[in-house]
């Protein structure tokens, strides 16, 4: 069982060993979470992501599944991009939302990562209010069997961070 911890602060500043990346379809970088990965990490995870579309990713990376590349110039060994539904209140896409945390923890497994540093998936530009997005996060990943040892929540603001700590199952606890 993995352990969680959260953190407020800027996801790719984190040393892990793999980072999650809340990027888009196309994996040819776009705003938030993705913006700043590409803008940190360099030209290398860019290409590494080309190369991904020119082979097996062809029509880009479906919502709920993730795929590793290099972490380029981040901290990190690898980035996990993994891309999370948006948001509609029409449908219920908790389950493909759940299936980002899982996907990216089974990636972290097979590359033998052990610290891993989530965002907050789709809740910038894919709408996702924070409570229940924290809720389904959680859940997930404590739920999920993984070799991980640390799967570390990186809230970019105090408001994200307090509803994370909010949703700890047991409640928030200190720190
Ligand atoms: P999505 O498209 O999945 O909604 P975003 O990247 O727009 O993803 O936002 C996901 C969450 O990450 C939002 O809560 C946003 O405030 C937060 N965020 C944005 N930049 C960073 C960063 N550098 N580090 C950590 N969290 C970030």
């Amino acid at each position: 069982m993995t352990n969680i911890t959260l953190v407020r602060g800027d996801i790719t500043e984190q040393e892990v060993d793999a980072v999650v990346n809340a990027a888009n379809s196309s994996l040819l970088g776009g705003g938030g979470v993705d913006g700043a990965v590409h803008r940190r990490g360099g030209p290398e995870i860019l290409a590494a992501c080309r190369e991904l579309r020119a082979g097996h990713y062809g029509r880009g990376l479906a919502a709920g599944a993730a795929v590793a590349t290099t972490a380029g110039r981040l901290p990190a060994r690898w980035v996990i991009h993994t891309v999370g539904p948006v948001f509609s209140a029409e449908e219920d896409r908790s389950a493909t939302l759940a299936s980002c945390y899982r996907e990216s923890l089974r990636v972290a497994d097979e590359l033998g990562a052990r610290t891993v540093a989530f965002p907050a998936i789709s809740t910038g530009i894919y709408r996702w209010p924070m409570a229940d997005a924290a809720d389904i996060a959680l859940r997930t990943v404590a739920t999920t069997p993984t070799e991980v040892t640390e799967a570390r929540f990186v809230l970019f603001d105090e408001k994200a961070y307090d509803t994370f700590r909010a949703a700890l199952p047991g409640g928030p606890a200190g720190g």
